[in-house]
């Protein structure tokens, strides 16, 4: 049977047709994701592009340094990279001075004293999401939050009433994002067990802790939604063409090896 873990096994093996599969079941997943807060679908599309390399460079040492126990945790580490790629290029590109820094202390002004849902849905409303994406990711209608993003009003310029998803200030949501992203303490919970309570594995005892610590930690708020966010990308996300994948795999140093590929052959269809 063709698993995720066979998928990529195979391609630290330099096997191309993993690879195929690994590019067809990601691509258009990471960019529809990562366009939101990149704020355009372009820049997000050359991030996975650089970045890909990266991931087979000396030996898939990238993807090997990546979570392997599930593919969400896969999918959150290649998002972690691909929003750092892309703010790079961002920067590079930029030929005005450095934005105006979004910090901490400010976001955490916004969201304090909320329930945790309405503190998520404000998060991902600075991120870019429209109350259309956002109603289908959470499925409540956001306007329960509405109250909150009042909040926002001269502190981020967010459309209240837009339907585009795409953050109104990338670089400056970028910065914050990384920042937070790498603010891990040690009083941080491990990220699988947002994944079990995600899919309502855990008991209350265990919930409502890790819970109350995600409503005050911004890296951990960040590392929740994220998840929200691929569960719903997964679905939502259209399958990449084949022209799309096929181009992106001739970047690759992968090769179609006639031995690996045989076996690989051999192991799916055999
Ligand atoms: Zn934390």
């Amino acid at each position: 049977m063709l698993t995720f873990h066979t998928i990529l096994a195979d391609c630290e093996a330099g096997n191309g047709e993993a690879w195929r599969a690994f590019l067809s079941d990601y691509t258009s997943l990471l960019i529809q994701m990562a366009s939101v807060s990149v704020g355009n679908r372009e820049e997000a599309a050359s991030a996975w592009r650089q970045l890909l390399p990266e991931l087979c460079a000396e030996d898939f040492k990238g993807l090997r340094a990546l979570e392997h126990q599930s593919e969400r945790l896969l999918l959150a580490g290649l998002r972690s990279l691909l929003l750092d790629r892309a703010l790079a290029g961002i920067v590079r590109a930029s030929e005005t001075a450095p934005c105006a820094k979004l910090t901490d202390e400010t976001v955490r002004t916004l969201i304090q004293d909320l329930p945790i849902l309405h503190q998520e849905l404000l998060f991902l409303k600075m991120a870019g999401y429209s109350d259309r994406t956002l109603e289908r990711m959470y499925r409540v209608s956001p306007a329960v939050a509405r109250k909150a993003w009042e909040r926002l009003r001269g502190q981020w310029p967010i459309n209240l009433e837009g339907e585009t998803d795409q953050c109104p200030s990338p670089e400056a949501w970028l910065q914050f994002d990384r920042d937070i992203r790498h603010a891990q303490t040690e009083f941080c919970p491990d990220v699988r067990l947002f994944i079990r309570i995600q899919d309502g594995q855990v008991s209350w005892t265990e919930k409502e802790p890790a819970e109350k610590h995600v409503s005050e930690c911004l890296h951990c708020l960040e590392a929740w939604t994220a998840l929200q966010e691929i569960s719903y990308w997964k679905v939502a996300a259209p399958r990449s063409s084949t022209e799309a994948v096929e181009n992106l795999l001739s970047l690759l140093p992968v090769g179609l090896k006639s031995r690996q590929s045989k076996s690989f052959f051999r192991r799916v269809f055999g």
